[in-house]
């Protein structure tokens, strides 16, 4: 390990640390990439093929302006690295009247002017007759909506951020940092660093990291992947958009259309509520989990009844389910993106630029009021 000092050391290169590398290179800064393991793993958050991107933001319409930029920065990166990563596939987000998937997008489609239509059941099911919805649901289509190939939009962010200066090192396990005069020293597996700044995107194992109590709860999360009864073309879009459907109990499951040349198709609970540890993750998959979702498709989506495979994956919930952006409380050297509760991935080029300029101006155009970092610190 070099013994010069980085104008910034950044820990966690997944989505969002391979998007702050990019953009912290791109502005000409000297930076240090520390990572555990190797590049677009399968062991954090960030795996499993496709992560849903829309605009219609339900969660909340402040999103939207960042959602805009990152479809920006996605088809720039895509331009600039030739690799597909994102996919307009139209999305469906589906429940009753009253369903916050519903009146959430609404209220953020109208509020932002983003092209959506909201469609009664019949309508539903002649031009989605895969989806059987309850006669009193209802769907919001947005024809922006579609996916991101997480592994690759990782891959692709590594490999601009390289080609723009940063040194990026893998399997380099960072133990823990302190503060150095104005700078900091990160300890690693292979020796120490000196950065003038941190930039902190360790994903579910973050709170490690934070020295003190955190507010911040990691989850296990299992994706599965279907295989439909033949014809497979009825599962591409436009028949198969991505989709979002909430049930009366507030539960929601997502999922993708068929990939091109695949013969299987992605689908999930948005949460199971099981608390885990991120070095202790049960990657098994177990048979009543397997059962659960296959019953609860059966009267959904049933052509869906060959399960095939499935993976787990971690969130790292807020308790308001919002994102932590800012700056570390107690120490300014430090820039914090955690806690990104199930929906980060589509944000990670904007949570780039929003890293890159509060690490090296302490502040942002972009409005992160919902993001606070005082919200987990007790
Ligand atoms: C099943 C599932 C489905 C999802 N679906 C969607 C979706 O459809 N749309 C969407 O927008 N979002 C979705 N998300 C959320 C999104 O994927 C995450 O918010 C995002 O990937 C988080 O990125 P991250 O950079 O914080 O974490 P990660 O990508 O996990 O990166 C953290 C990195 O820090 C590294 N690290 C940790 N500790 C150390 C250490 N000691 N030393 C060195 N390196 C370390 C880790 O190895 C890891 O690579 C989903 C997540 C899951 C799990």
């Amino acid at each position: 390990m070099r013994t010069k000092s980085y104008d910034v050391a950044i820990i966690g290169l997944g989505a969002m640390g391979s998007a702050a590398a990019l953009s912290l290179a791109s502005r000409g800064h000297t930076i240090i990439g520390l990572e555990q393991f190797t590049p677009a793993h399968a062991l954090g958050s960030s795996h499993g093929e496709s992560r849903i991107i829309r605009q219609a933001y339900f969660e909340d319409p402040s999103y939207v302006p960042l959602l805009r930029r990152a479809y920006q920065l996605w088809d720039a990166l895509e331009d600039s690295t030739g690799s597909l990563i994102h996919v307009t596939t139209g999305g469906l987000f589906i429940g009753p009247p009253s369903a916050a998937t519903v009146t959430g997008s609404i209220l953020s489609g109208r509020k932002w002017h983003i092209q959506h239509t909201v469609l009664d059941s019949a309508y539903c099911q002649n031009h989605f007759p895969n989806f059987s919805l309850l006669p009193g649901d209802c769907a919001v289509f947005e024809p922006t909506a579609g996916y991101i190939n997480p592994e690759r939009a990782i891959r692709a962010q590594l490999t601009v951020a390289r080609n723009r200066g940063a040194d990026l090192r893998f399997n380099r396990y960072v133990s823990g940092w302190n503060t150095d005069g104005s700078g900091v020293r990160i300890y690693t597996s292979h020796g120490t660093v000196s950065a003038e700044r941190l930039v902190l995107t360790a994903g579910a194992w973050t709170s490690k990291f934070l020295g003190r109590p955190v507010a911040l709860t990691v989850e296990r999360q299992v994706m599965h992947w279907f295989r439909p009864e033949e014809p497979i073309s009825d599962f591409h879009p436009p028949r198969q958009p991505v989709f979002i459907w909430e049930d009366l109990s507030g539960d929601q499951i997502y999922g993708f259309p068929a990939k091109p040349h695949a013969s299987d198709v992605k689908i999930a609970f948005f949460r199971r509520r099981l608390a885990c540890d991120p070095d202790n993750l049960d990657r098994a998959i177990h048979s009543a989990e397997i059962d659960e979702i296959t019953r609860y498709l059966s009267n959904r989506l049933p052509r869906l009844k060959t399960h095939v495979r499935a993976t787990a994956c971690m969130y790292t919930l807020s308790p308001d389910g919002h994102f932590v952006i800012g700056i570390d409380p107690e120490y300014d050297q430090v820039t914090l993106a955690a806690g990104f509760s199930g929906h980060g991935f589509k944000f990670a080029p904007t949570v780039g630029e929003i890293v890159a300029d509060l690490a090296m101006n302490g502040t942002t155009k972009y409005d992160i009021e919902l993001f606070q970092p005082t919200r987990v610190f007790q």
